[in-house]
């Protein structure tokens, strides 16, 4: 497939206001005298980064290309670090009905739950996750309290 100079730039300029919006560079493509130039541009005031010189059009394609997939791959890994934080927030916790580990890569629900003790704020209980080892302590709140039917009845 035979690539133009228009979708040359089309694509850049996707690239551009896309996934890299947000980077410290864009992509820039020109039509030379000898061929097509790609350059990284810096939105500061570092000098541009050649990337190719006098190259075809599809050589010119693959660079930019290049360019987005390893921008995508860089991103991905850097979301992946920003998205799954190594625990979970209390939120997601409670959400989750505190059943499991709260460390997201574990989230097991082999866990071993220590005796409820009392502090000055609340109830707490110490917790170890049998399968990755963390001890953590879900603190409670006490609400109050209802009388079991089921005991009252079996005392009379
Ligand atoms: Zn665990």
């Amino acid at each position: 497939m035979k690539v133009t100079e228009k979708q040359l730039k089309a694509r850049v300029t996707e690239l551009n206001l896309g996934i890299l919006k947000e980077t410290t560079f864009g992509i820039k493509v020109d039509r030379g005298n000898k061929g097509y130039i790609c350059s990284l541009v810096y939105r500061d005031q570092a000098p541009p980064e050649l990337l190719l010189e006098e190259g075809s059009a599809s050589e010119a394609s693959a660079c930019i290309e290049a360019v987005a997939a390893t921008h995508r791959i860089f991103r991905q890994s850097m979301m992946g670090g920003v998205e799954k934080p190594e625990f979970l927030t209390d939120e997601l916790f409670v959400k989750k009905g505190g059943e499991r580990c709260p460390r997201t890569k574990c989230g097991s629900r082999d866990i071993i739950a220590g005796w409820v003790e009392k502090e000055s704020d609340g109830l707490v209980q110490t917790h170890r996750c049998g399968k990755c080892g963390l001890e953590y302590t879900i603190r409670y709140k006490m609400e109050g309290y209802d009388i079991s039917l089921h005991a009252e009845s079996s005392d009379k």
